[in-house]
């Protein structure tokens, strides 16, 4: 039996072409700015995102946080969503490294939050008492609530009134060409609103290593020092861009399969008497859906999909969740039913 990995789709492998492509890259030197493919990659991710700059980050998580770092000074405040994977998962960075307090507004069903949250949730400076607030930061797609899509409309609301009350924008677009895919936009439309993006080359779009941050020349700038501090000045790198380059060209317009497989997949499991998912809120290629407490936690289901070979992660206590990527097939979504159906009926 095949093993059918939905974990994540930071799993995807690197195809053939980025192979080939690390193994001819030409590369230098990029602390001192002398990478040819990093640079090229970094214009060519700033130019598609309407951006002036960019800058190649070790992860998603790194991106974030220099963000961070860039706009914040100590005891700022960062205004961001209850669901952010920037204050779920990424080891309180923003507030260890960056010293920023944290405010969280909630996050809909599709990771929105209310432009009247924001603007309530925002502290102006000049009041000793008061941690003031100098970053808002966005998340597109959402992935803890279900890989929902913000539009560009959602985005420029928030960007009225962080920017009217003098707070910038960070988006976390990790998966932000999911979005641009799932609403059939360019990516650029999607960041017209935010002062910087950052988006990641290592999950649906299969290389190996790496996001990119995207803002002004003067944002980049400021943000490659604190990449520098933080350890993320990498040599010839190179190597790790040329693959980012074959994914801006390769891997973005087939997120349209994965979507299809994540609705499909969503439809099957909605059908399975104990487990709730609406398959029309999935719009990209995130499955989260609850579990009946009557089957037990969720963790029970997840080790009995685990001995059928079937590997999920877990968002919560009571849910699990499925990501499609570009490994998983039609088939091996069937197949995922299939078994995931034998598993439920075990429990009860
Ligand atoms: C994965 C992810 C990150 C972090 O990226 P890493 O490269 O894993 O550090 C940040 N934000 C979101 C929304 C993510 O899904």
């Amino acid at each position: 039996m095949d093993v059918i990995d939905l974990r994540s789709d930071t799993l995807t492998q690197p195809t053939d072409e980025m192979r080939q492509a690390m193994a001819s890259a030409e590369v230098g030197d990029d602390v001192y700015g002398e990478d040819p493919s990093i640079n090229k990659l970094q214009e060519r991710s700033a130019e598609m995102l309407g951006k002036e700059a960019g800058l190649l980050m070790t992860s998603g998580t790194m991106s974030n946080l220099v963000a961070a770092l860039t706009y914040c000074h100590r005891g700022d405040e960062i205004v961001m969503g209850d669901q952010a994977h920037m204050f779920w998962n990424e080891g309180g960075g923003a507030s260890a490294l960056a010293g920023a307090q944290i405010r969280l507004v909630p996050n809909d069903d599709q990771g929105r939050m209310s432009p009247a949250d924001v603007e309530a949730a925002i502290r102006p400076s000049g009041n000793v008492h008061v941690a003031p607030t100098s970053l808002v930061c966005l998340e597109n797609t959402q992935n803890r609530c279900s890989g929902g899509v913000l539009t560009p409309e959602d985005t420029a609301k928030i960007g009225r009134v962080a920017h009217a009350a003098g707070a910038s924008v960070h988006l976390d677009g990790a998966r932000l060409f999911n979005a641009a895919v799932a609403l059939e936009v360019p990516a650029k439309e999607l960041v017209k609103d935010v002062d910087d993006v950052s988006f990641c080359l290592s999950k649906a779009l299969s290389c190996p290593v790496g996001s990119v941050l995207c803002g002004t020349s003067e944002f980049i700038e400021n943000a490659n020092r604190w990449r520098k501090m933080v350890g993320g000045g990498m040599r010839q790198a190179g190597v790790l861009a040329a693959a980012g380059l074959v994914a801006l060209d390769t891997m973005i317009d087939r997120l349209a399969d994965d979507h299809a497989n994540a609705h499909r997949l969503a439809t099957g499991l909605a059908n399975i008497n104990g487990l709730t998912v609406d398959p029309e809120s999935i719009q990209t290629n995130i499955v989260i859906f609850e579990v009946d407490p009557a089957l037990g936690p969720s963790a029970k289901l997840i080790s009995a999909l685990d001995s059928e070979d079937v590997k999920v992660s877990s968002p919560g206590p009571t849910s699990i969740r499925m990501v499609t990527h570009r490994h998983i097939s039609n088939e091996d979504v069937e197949e995922t039913l299939s078994r995931t159906s034998k598993v439920v009926q075990s429990l009860r």
